[in-house]
């Protein structure tokens, strides 16, 4: 079988976490301190503020710009639930914009524009894929209107968008850390900002709001804290962040080769009618290519082309994304939501299998049981 997604440790990242379990300080202490200076400084934002998953930066991130009971948020619903539930963790109600089309799947500017109503308080954008949203369009439309931008960067660390970050555009960058994702530890997440009282308030909530951690108490700068609001524990743990710290230099090259998986699944995909290829050749160096989205043209077909994947050739294959406005727990809270392109991605979306250690043998057998599939 060729899996969609593969995981591979080299020896120096089972030796960091080996090195952490036996210095015996497992939570929130000198090693997520060093993997937030050197993301911070990857990334050319002046905070960065790691936690335990990228749900838990989009909470806190929206928390941070105030969103709250009464106000609205508008998120795409062609993404991971995460986005839109972390709007709901905060008493807010998210407002769904549709994508630009099965071409660029990211979110529309204009249809953002139209849903913006005196209770906005914030608008997410994802970077699908790792390819960039047009953060450039919506910063300007957020500035405009006093109005947050939240990038949800679960897709992208290591991608820019004209040489500039993704996660460095808006108010505040979100990423993840879980298994499958680009930089995967099992989980984690991370939330980056320039914004003082932003970072300020994301660093305190995630231990509880409380004056001092457990570290610094450790090390004797302090010996009683205080409880200032209602925080939550979102910490990131020792291991975890040395398993970041290790993989991190290796980032680049990793992504340099999904960036060449991507180039040649893209030549040889182009020829066939029944495919859309979403984004633009020219987008592929400046993407992490998190994933090798492919779009048909006939959406009824997406179940029997992916059963046809798997059972005649072996080949696993997901779809990111289903629709977040057509789950049921979502259609019961916010019905009658309609969003052609966004409905017409869901069905029409199968990711191929990406992984940088993938081989051109391996992907070859992929892009022939995609034609046969197809035929
Ligand atoms: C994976 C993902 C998340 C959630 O990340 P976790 O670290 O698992 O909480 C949020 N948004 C998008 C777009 C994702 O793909």
């Amino acid at each position: 079988m060729i899996p969609l997604f593969d995981l591979r440790f080299e020896p120096e990242d089972l030796e960091a976490v080996a090195e952490t379990l036996r210095s015996g300080w497992l939570t929130q202490g000198p090693r997520v301190a060093a993997l937030e200076a050197a993301f911070a400084e990857t990334l050319g934002r002046a905070h960065a503020v790691a936690v335990s998953s990228c749900t838990a930066a989009l909470h806190l991130a929206y928390r941070a710009v105030g969103v709250g009971p009464g106000d609205e948020v508008i998120v795409p619903s062609y993404t991971f639930v995460a986005t839109a539930n972390a709007v709901l963790y905060c008493g807010a109600t998210p407002v769904f914009a549709d994508i630009l089309g099965i071409e660029d799947p990211s979110l529309d500017p204009e249809d953002v524009a139209r849903k913006i109503t005196p209770r906005t308080k914030a608008v997410a954008a994802v970077h699908f894929g790792g390819y960039a949203a047009p953060v450039d369009a919506l910063a300007s439309l957020c500035e405009e209107h006093g109005l947050a931008l939240i990038e949800d960067a679960a897709h992208a660390p290591s991608a820019s968008l004209h040489g500039r970050s993704l996660g460095a555009w808006g108010t505040a960058g979100c990423f993840s850390f879980f298994s499958n994702k680009v930089l995967p530890v099992g989980e984690g997440g991370l939330l980056a900002t320039d914004d003082d009282s932003v970072a300020a308030s994301a660093r305190a909530a995630r231990s509880h709001c409380m004056s001092s951690g457990t570290w610094e108490r450790h090390t004797g700068r302090t010996d009683t804290y205080d409880v200032a609001g209602l925080g939550l524990n979102y910490r990131l743990d020792e291991p975890r962040a040395a398993l970041l710290l290790s993989r991190l230099p290796r980032l680049p090259e990793e992504i340099a080769r999904r960036q060449v998986l991507t180039r040649a699944y893209r030549r040889r995909l182009a020829g066939l009618d029944a495919l859309v290829l979403p984004f633009r050749d020219d987008q592929v160096a400046e993407s992490s290519c998190y994933i090798l989205p492919v779009m048909l043209r006939e959406p009824g077909r997406q179940a029997e082309v992916r059963r046809r994947l798997m059972d005649a050739h072996g080949v696993q294959t997901s779809i990111m994304y289903p629709a977040i406005h057509e789950f049921s727990a979502y259609r019961e809270r916010f019905p009658g939501v309609s969003l052609p392109h966004t409905e017409r991605a869901a069905r029409a979306e199968i990711c191929l299998p990406l992984f940088a250690h993938l081989t051109e043998g391996e992907q070859e057998r992929v892009i022939l049981a995609l034609e046969e599939a197809l035929s």
